[in-house]
């Protein structure tokens, strides 16, 4: 071998070694949440400690989301996939987990969480469930991220989990979780003193998004304008919550901003008193809710009406 034959093997070992390493010195865990809710939670938790992703846009309806191939290429290449679970994610999360051909981010595995299931569900089923019910949720109502309380504690499990996958950082990921969730709990009694203030007591929601929401608050919810959870609004059905509205002077109706809001307008001819907003009900649903804590000062101020 002469010299120059060995300087040019000894310069592409070098270039090698540094290939061979650069993974290493930037080996951040990729994150992939199937919602932006769960994209902010995260991102709270990990600071510049990891990347985070999310699947579905705010302004989308989280149970019809397409499977395209370019979240499949995402999640092939995460370390860790949250999704909400209580089947929110049913019809899309399934192709897109098969796509993606990732081992270490199938169901069962470390790198898959679900975080809805240990947040306490609300409305689990009992007893016998059937397709002329609607598109029913038999683990209970998937919406959980809507309530700070349970996002709170939502950013603790996901902590924990990023804890196993990244040990090294375990403390700051649980130590931001924690920072998150205590936030949350203060801004929940400044949110619930506003409500209160407002005197607004019940809400009709054109599906059930809001459940847990209106629980923390203690709001009622009387009627949906969905007749069951997934079929649109009947004209039979609203002619019932006009009188269900002025038998129990219900004074606001929230539309879920990817409804067709328009549903409304035979009600406000009937009952001109009440007042119908449309809301986002995700983080990135609207303008200006980029973070968790938006969402839930967006709805308080709807409450208000301002
Ligand atoms: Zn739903």
């Amino acid at each position: 071998m002469n010299l120059k034959s060995v300087y040019l093997v000894a310069t592409f070992l070098f270039a090698a070694c540094i290939l061979a390493a650069a993974p290493l010195a930037h080996a951040k865990l990729r994150v992939v949440t199937t919602v932006t809710d769960l994209r902010a939670i995260t991102e709270e938790v990990c600071g510049d400690l990891a990347s985070v992703e999310a699947i579905a846009k705010g302004t989308q309806d989280p149970h019809y989301i397409e499977a395209k191939p370019s979240f499949m290429v995402k999640a092939s290449r995460a370390d860790l996939m949250i999704s909400i679970g209580l089947d929110l994610e049913i019809g899309w999360l399934p192709s897109i987990l098969r796509g993606a051909r990732n081992p270490s981010i199938m169901k069962g595995q470390q790198g898959y969480l679900e975080v809805g299931p240990l947040v306490e569900p609300l409305e689990v089923s009992k007893g016998e469930i059937s397709r002329a019910m609607g598109d029913i949720h038999p683990f209970g109502n998937p919406h959980v991220t809507i309530d700070p309380i349970r996002a709170g504690e939502i950013a603790v499990h996901i902590a924990k989990r990023l804890g196993e996958l990244d040990s090294g950082n375990a403390a700051r990921f649980l130590q931001n979780a924690t920072a998150l969730k205590t936030r949350l709990e203060a801004k929940t009694k400044l949110w619930q003193a506003r409500i209160d203030k407002t005197g607004v007591k019940s809400i009709v929601t054109y599906h059930k998004t809001l459940t847990y929401f209106f629980d923390r608050f203690k709001i009622a919810h009387p009627a949906i304008l969905e007749p069951k959870p997934g079929i649109p609004p009947t004209s039979g059905h609203i002619i019932d919550v006009i009188q269900l509205i002025r038998a129990q002077k219900i004074p606001l109706i929230f539309v879920e901003n990817f409804f067709d809001p328009t549903v409304t307008n035979k009600i406000k001819q009937d009952v001109p008193s009440v007042r119908a907003a449309t809301v986002a009900v995700s983080v990135d649903g609207a303008p200006g809710i980029s973070k968790i804590d938006d969402l839930y000062e967006n709805l308080v101020k709807n409450v208000e009406g301002h």
